[in-house]
């Protein structure tokens, strides 16, 4: 396999950043980080997430956020639906997509939602029924894919299962994820290898945290394996919940400048990611949380 000469990101930063960040941020500031990607060249952006406001009140504003997108056409706008009420409020919001999830660790299913992990899939076939009826494509985020900060690490045979399962109920394509960021090069490979299992290589994604700093070790190994999708959040935005000290997603400055020089087209104009960056970032008080945007603002003011 070889490497793909054009990568397509999916920012993750408005919905799985976002989320994760304590201060509330208003639904005005949202859009116009939205706009700020698509303008850099973003073809595809998760924007919210249709989870009761009682557990996540940062995403209370869903509506709010998907109505008032200027959308630009090309771009594909994602949402996150945990359940069949999540998916009828999207349904009237019009996402070109919607991600269902399921976890590769037994243990992180049942502390997290309670349930097995062939019940939780279960519980998604009529969303993903409903969402295929209404022409809406379905991803399927598959968590803890090669560490589980309950059972340590996860073997293969465990993403392939998942895989199977989300394959089975009509999942059209799957996000690998290394949630708690646990991972290195080979044991994402063999996460990857085990997804191809059951999905093409063009319906794979590669999701990869920071935490140890492998991310972007990470994603060459994917690209090594011919992933040419993955997802990757602006500024580095959002923490990780179930890993004390663990940082967030890969920021998606770190991921261009990679590709960028590596001669891998992006579509991305890293520069105005950069500015997007910078915007949600100030807004939360901080500097951006990329090893690239911080270099690249540095080499600006020098
Ligand atoms: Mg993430």
């Amino acid at each position: 396999m070889t490497i793909s000469s054009l990568v397509k990101l999916i920012d993750v930063g408005p919905r799985d950043g976002l989320q994760n960040e304590k201060s509330p941020v208003p639904a005005e500031v949202k859009i116009e980080l939205v706009h700020r990607l698509q303008a850099a060249g973003l073809q595809e952006i998760e924007v919210t997430s249709y989870v009761s406001p009682k557990w996540v009140p940062q995403m209370a504003d869903n509506h709010v956020v998907m109505s008032g997108i200027q959308r630009k056409a090309g771009v594909r706008y994602s949402v996150l639906t945990p359940n069949l009420k999540g998916f009828e409020a999207a349904l009237l919001d019009q996402p070109d997509e919607i991600v269902v999830f399921g976890s590769a660790s037994e243990a992180f299913s049942q502390k997290n939602i309670n349930c097995s992990i062939a019940e939780s899939i279960e519980r998604f076939a009529p969303v993903v029924e409903a969402a295929l009826a209404a022409g809406i494509a379905v991803r399927g985020a598959m968590s803890c894919t090669v560490g589980c900060p309950y059972e340590g690490e996860i073997a293969p045979e465990r993403v392939a299962y998942l895989a199977g399962l989300l394959k089975g109920i009509g999942v059209q394509r799957v996000d690998v994820a290394d949630t708690i960021g646990v991972g290195t090069p080979r044991k994402v490979q063999r996460a990857i290898e085990a997804t191809l299992t059951h999905y093409a290589i063009d319906e794979v994604s590669g999701h990869f945290h920071d935490t140890y700093g492998q991310a972007l070790a990470n994603t060459l190994a994917a690209l090594e394996l011919g992933v040419w999708n993955f997802q990757s959040s602006v500024a580095g935005l959002g923490g990780c919940p179930y890993a004390k000290g663990a940082t967030g997603n890969v920021a998606t400055e770190d991921v261009v400048y990679l590709l960028h020089g590596m001669g891998i087209e992006t579509g991305i104009d890293l520069d105005k990611l950069i500015d997007a960056g910078v915007f949600i970032s100030d807004f939360l008080g901080r500097k951006p949380n990329s090893r690239a945007a911080t270099a690249l603002i540095n080499k600006r003011a020098g």
